[in-house]
C-alpha cells in the first residue's frame, strides 16, 4: 500500500451521536432538529442502534435515511437489549456482521461503527474492518462504569489498529463527552483531533441539552469543525498499533 500523507494539517473537531431511541418521537424530533441546525457548524454523525425484533422497522428506516441525508451515518450496536448495550454472552462479532449486512441490504451506507457501552474485542474489530467501517469505539477517557478487565480500547488519538488477520482498522477514538466540553475541559487536550459524543436521550434533559449546545458552540470556536466522513477521508494516522497492545 503506498504511503499517503494526511491531507489534514491542523486542529480539528468532529461530533457524533449515539442514536439509541430513534423510534421515540420526542427524542427523534429533538435529535433531527439539532442535526439540522448544526450547532458550532458541526454535521453531527448519527451512529444508530438498529431496530430490535419488536420495534417498527419501517419507521426506523425512514428515520435512518433522513439522518443519512444530514450527516455521516454509522452503526451503534447494543448487544443485549435496547437498554443494555454491552454483550452478556453469545458471539458479539456475529451480531455486528449481521447488522452491517442488514444495513447494506436496505440500502443504507454506513461508514462508522461504535460498540455499545464502548465494547470492542478483536473479533468485533475484524467484523468492523470486513464491513469497511471506521471504528469510533475507543475512548480517550476511561468510562467510569467499566470493570478494570472489561473489553475496551483506550486511545487518545487516531491510529490504525493492526488485526491478527493482517487487516487494519482505522480508529477515530471518542475523546470527549458533552459534560467535559461544557466544563471547558478542552484546554488540556493537545491532540489534533477532538471527537465529542452525546446520546440522543441527553436531549430530553434540559440541563444536558443546554450544555450540549453550549459545548458544541465552544468547540466550534476552538477547533476547525469537520465531520467524521471528512476525517475518515483526509486523515492518515502516523501511528499503527496491534490490537492486542491497544487493550486498556
Ligand atoms: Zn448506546
Amino acid at each position: 500500500m503506498p504511503h499517503t500523507d494526511s491531507i489534514l494539517h491542523g486542529r480539528y473537531a468532529v461530533v457524533s451521536c449515539h442514536v439509541e431511541r430513534p423510534l421515540d418521537d420526542e427524542v427523534w424530533r429533538r435529535f433531527s432538529a439539532l442535526q439540522e441546525r448544526r450547532p458550532g457548524r458541526f454535521a453531527i454523525a448519527a451512529l444508530m442502534r438498529p431496530p430490535a425484533a419488536d420495534e417498527n422497522e419501517e419507521r426506523w428506516l425512514e428515520r435512518a435515511r433522513e439522518a443519512q441525508e444530514r450527516g455521516p451515518f454509522g452503526l451503534h450496536t447494543h448487544w443485549t437489549a435496547p437498554d443494555h448495550a454491552r454483550p452478556t454472552g453469545g458471539d458479539p462479532a456475529a451480531l455486528v456482521r449481521e447488522q452491517g449486512r442488514w444495513l447494506r441490504s436496505v440500502g443504507l451506507d454506513a461508514g462508522f461503527f461504535c460498540g455499545g457501552g464502548w465494547y470492542l474485542d478483536e473479533a468485533v474489530a475484524e467484523a468492523v474492518a470486513e464491513l469497511g467501517y471506521t471504528d469510533c469505539t475507543a475512548t480517550a477517557f476511561r468510562p467510569d462504569y467499566l470493570e478494570p478487565d472489561a473489553a475496551h480500547v483506550q486511545l487518545d488519538e487516531p491510529a490504525w489498529l493492526r488485526l491478527s488477520s493482517g487487516s487494519r482498522l482505522l480508529e477515530l477514538p471518542t475523546t470527549h463527552t458533552v459534560g467535559m466540553l461544557a466544563r471547558g475541559l478542552l484546554g488540556p487536550f493537545r491532540r489534533p483531533v477532538v471527537h465529542a459524543y452525546f446520546h440522543d436521550t441527553d436531549l430530553l434533559d434540559r440541563r444536558r441539552s443546554t450544555a450540549l449546545r453550549f459545548g458544541l458552540r465552544f468547540l466550534g470556536l476552538k477547533r476547525t469543525p469537520l465531520d467524521l466522513a471528512e476525517l475518515q477521508r483526509g486523515l492518515r494516522p502516523a501511528k499503527t498499533m496491534s490490537f492486542a497492545n491497544s487493550r486498556a
